[in-house]
């Protein structure tokens, strides 16, 4: 087991991408914890996680939220014993042309996907300095390197985790605390799901069209990248040794962006 007795924050693990990364390092011998808006999906999964593999508790957790970041981390330090991986992955999606944009929504994608990482970032490094070791992941995507229409905060903010890991690389370094980005492609979640009938609609094509012409045009082989796909690279990056593995992004997107 390569995360053996490891414990695990992963934000948004309720559903989709977060879920199946914190199925995959219990498996690995973690004790995870679920952290999300939503509780009580968060203790279905926790429930769902210890039928088959171990320990995990449902966090209630705004990303967003300073004092309920601060208060979720402090349940998991004091019912798990500490914190050795971060996994910021909580994310959501809202898409319009740049001049549709709603001020509102522009503010709501970078406090959930920038200020969420912030937030739990500091409330975590503490308790992995203390232990003198730990890895913050966070949910890039390829917009971290590309950009696509109607996306201007989502690529904004995918974008912006890139230089949030790479002063966390250099600053935790000296405490064994390494910080990576992981990017993947399009991955068939609740959010892609989401996005594919409002794209079909915005762009004035079908939703066929949309998937074939749109989200997978770019790849090799016209497939999604999986929940299973990010999740390997996710226990790559929680598991590796030595700081050798730091500061950097890995794209898994079945060949749409080439770095
Ligand atoms: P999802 O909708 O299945 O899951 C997102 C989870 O985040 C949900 O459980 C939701 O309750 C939670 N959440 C939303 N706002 C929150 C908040 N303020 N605080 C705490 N939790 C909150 O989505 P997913 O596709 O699994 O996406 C997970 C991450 O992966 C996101 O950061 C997303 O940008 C990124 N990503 C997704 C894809 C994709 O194609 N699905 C591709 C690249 C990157």
């Amino acid at each position: 087991m390569k995360l053996k007795d490891k414990v695990a924050i992963v934000t948004g693990a309720a559903s989709g991408i977060g879920k199946e990364i914190a199925m995959t390092y219990a498996r690995e011998g973690a004790k995870v914890a679920i952290a999300d808006l939503n509780l009580e999906a968060a203790q279905a999964t926790a429930a769902e996680i210890e039928a088959k593999h171990g320990r995990a508790i449902g966090v209630a957790m705004d990303v967003t939220d300073e004092d309920a970041v601060n208060r979720g981390v402090e349940q998991v330090v004091s019912e798990l014993g500490g914190v050795d991986i971060l996994v910021s992955n909580a994310g959501i999606q809202i898409v319009h042309p740049v001049e549709e944009f709603a001020y509102a929504d522009w503010k709501k994608m970078l406090a959930i996907h920038l200020d969420g990482a912030f937030l739990t970032t500091k409330a975590c490094l503490p308790h992995m300095y203390k232990a003198g070791g730990g890895s913050v992941i966070y949910m890039g995507s390829v917009h971290s390197k590309e950009a696509s229409l109607l996306k201007a905060p989502y690529v904004t903010a995918k974008h912006g985790l890139l230089g949030l890991a790479k002063v966390v690389a250099k600053e935790g370094a000296k405490h064994g605390v390494r910080a990576n980005v992981i990017c993947p492609g399009f991955v068939r979640t609740p959010l892609v799901d989401k996005q594919i009938p409002e794209q079909a609609q915005t762009l004035g094509i079908s939703e066929e069209e949309v998937i074939r012409n749109v989200m997978l045009k770019e790849t090799v082989d016209g497939e999604f990248t999986t929940i299973e796909d990010v999740a390997e690279v996710a226990l790559l990056f929680a598991s590796f040794p030595s700081n050798a593995l730091t500061g950097q992004s890995m794209v898994v997107s079945h060949g749409w962006f080439m770095q």
